[in-house]
C-alpha cells in the first residue's frame, strides 16, 4: 500500500555485460507497490554514493560474478514510498528516511547470521551485485534490512557512511588498536580511507596515512592524520612507516587500497603483535606474507567484510554526532561512467555522491 505516487519508469544506469559501456536510460521499469512481496519495500532515492566495489562488480573483477544485467550501487539514501501488502511487524514505516547497504538481505537464521556475521549470510542478497542496487531512482529493499538515517544527518552526508563508513569503522574496531596506538591506513585519500582517518582519530588512534598526491595529502592531514607517506614517492615505504611510529612499527594497518601492492609490505611495517585488517579487494589478487616473520612477530591477518546492522547504526551515530564527515562531490547519474574511469585511475579524492533526483 502506498500514499505516494509511484511512476512506471525511472532513470537507471545499467551494466549489460562486463565489457559493454555503462548505459544510462530513463525508461527502466519501477516495481509497482502492488507487486512488492511481503517484507519488501520500495525506496525513492535522494542520493547514492559511488564505491570502488561498484567498479569491480561492473568489470567482473572477482571470483564471484555479479548478476547481469546489473544496476550497481549500495550507498543509497531515500524515503520509503511503499511496503509490500501483508508485511508483518515492520520496524520502518512509509515516509521514513532509510539507507540501502551492500547487505540487502540476510536470512537471520543461518549460523553466520546467528553469530552476528550476517554480512556473510549463507542466503544473503547484495545490493548492486546479486540484486539491483541504488543507481536507479527507485530501489526494492527489505523492511528488516534498510537502515534508519538519523534526523540531523543530511542524505548526501549519510550515503557513504552506509558502505565506506561502516566498513572502516568495523575494521578499526576489530583491529584491537587502542587509544594512543599507531594505525597505518593505505588508501587514506580514497572513499573508505578518508573516513577511516576520521573514525581512527575519533577512537584516539594516531594515524599514518598512505596514498599519493598533494590533494589527498592535504585532505588527510586536515582530517587529523599525523604522518603522511606518498606510496609513489617514497624510496623505502617500510622504513618511512617504522620511523614514523617510534621506530617499532605500527600496531595495526587497515588496507583500503584496491591494489595488491598496498598489502605487500604490511607485515614488515607492523610491530610485534601487529594486526593487518584486509579490506581493499583488488582484482584476482592473492595475499602473500612472509611466514617466518608473520610467526615470530605474532602478526594477525584478519579479513573484514562491511558490517552488520548494528555496525551500521554505530557508524551512522558517530557521523550524526559530527565526529566523521564524508568529503564528497555531488554529481548527476550521467556522471557515473566518468566516475568509474576516475576511480580506476585513483583520481577521486574522498567520494563522489550521485544526486538521484536530478
Ligand atoms: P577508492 O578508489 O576511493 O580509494 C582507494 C585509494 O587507494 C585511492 O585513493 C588510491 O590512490 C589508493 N591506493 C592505490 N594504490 C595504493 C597503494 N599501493 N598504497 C596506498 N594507497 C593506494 O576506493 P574505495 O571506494 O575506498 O574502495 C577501496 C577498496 O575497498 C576497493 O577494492 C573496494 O572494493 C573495497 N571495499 C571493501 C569492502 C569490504 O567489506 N572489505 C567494502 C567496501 C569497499
Ligand atoms: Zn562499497
Amino acid at each position: 500500500m502506498s500514499q505516494f505516487t509511484v511512476p512506471k519508469t525511472q532513470k537507471a544506469a545499467i551494466v549489460e555485460s562486463t565489457s559493454a559501456p555503462l548505459k544510462v536510460v530513463d525508461n527502466f521499469p519501477v516495481k509497482q507497490p502492488e507487486d512488492l512481496a511481503p517484507g519488501e519495500c520500495l525506496v525513492q532515492l535522494d542520493v547514492s554514493g559511488v564505491c570502488h566495489t561498484d567498479l569491480h562488480a561492473s568489470k567482473g573483477d572477482w571470483p564471484i560474478p555479479a548478476k547481469l544485467p546489473l544496476i550497481g550501487g549500495h550507498e543509497g539514501v531515500g524515503r520509503i514510498v511503499a511496503i509490500g501488502a501483508h508485511t508483518q511487524g515492520s520496524p520502518v514505516k512509509l515516509g521514513d528516511r532509510v539507507g540501502i547497504k551492500w547487505l540487502a538481505y540476510s536470512c537471520l537464521d543461518c549460523e553466520p547470521c546467528r553469530k552476528g556475521l550476517e554480512q556473510s549470510c549463507l542466503n544473503g542478497k547484495y545490493s548492486g551485485f546479486t540484486v539491483d542496487g541504488t543507481f536507479s531512482q527507485y530501489v526494492v529493499s527489505w523492511v528488516t534490512h534498510v537502515t534508519p538515517i538519523p534526523e540531523n544527518l543530511d542524505s548526501a552526508e549519510a550515503a557513504s557512511i552506509l558502505c565506506a563508513g561502516v566498513t572502516v569503522y568495523r575494521a578499526i574496531k576489530y583491529s584491537k588498536a587502542k587509544i594512543g596506538d599507531w594505525i597505518v591506513l593505505p588508501g587514506a585519500g580514497g572513499g573508505l580511507g578518508h573516513l577511516a582517518v576520521q573514525y581512527a582519530v575519533a577512537m584516539g588512534l594516531r594515524v599514518v596515512a598512505v596514498d599519493t598526491g598533494a590533494e589527498k595529502k592535504a585532505l588527510v592531514m586536515k582530517l587529523g592524520a599525523e604522518k603522511w607517506v606518498d606510496f609513489k614517492e617514497t624510496k623505502d615505504l617500510v622504513k618511512d612507516i617504522v620511523d614514523a611510529t617510534d621506530g617499532y612499527g605500527a600496531h595495526a594497518a587497515v588496507v583500503t587500497a584496491a591494489n595488491p601492492a598496498a598489502y605487500a609490505q604490511a607485515v614488515d611495517y607492523l610491530r610485534m603483535g601487529g594486526v593487518l585488517m584486509v579490506v581493499g579487494l583488488p582484482a584476482r589478487a592473492n595475499l602473500s606474507a612472509d611466514i617466518f616473520f608473520t610467526v615470530i612477530k605474532s602478526i594477525s591477518i584478519l579479513g573484514s567484510y562491511v558490517g552488520n546492522r548494528q555496525d551500521a547504526r554505530e557508524a551512522l551515530d558517530i557521523a550524526a554526532r559530527g565526529k566523521v564527515k564524508c568529503y564528497y562531490e555531488l554529481k548527476p547519474l550521467s556522471a557515473l561512467a566518468d566516475t568509474y574511469e576516475a576511480l580506476g585511475e585513483g583520481k577521486i579524492v574522498g567520494r563522489v555522491v550521485l544526486n538521484m533526483k536530478e
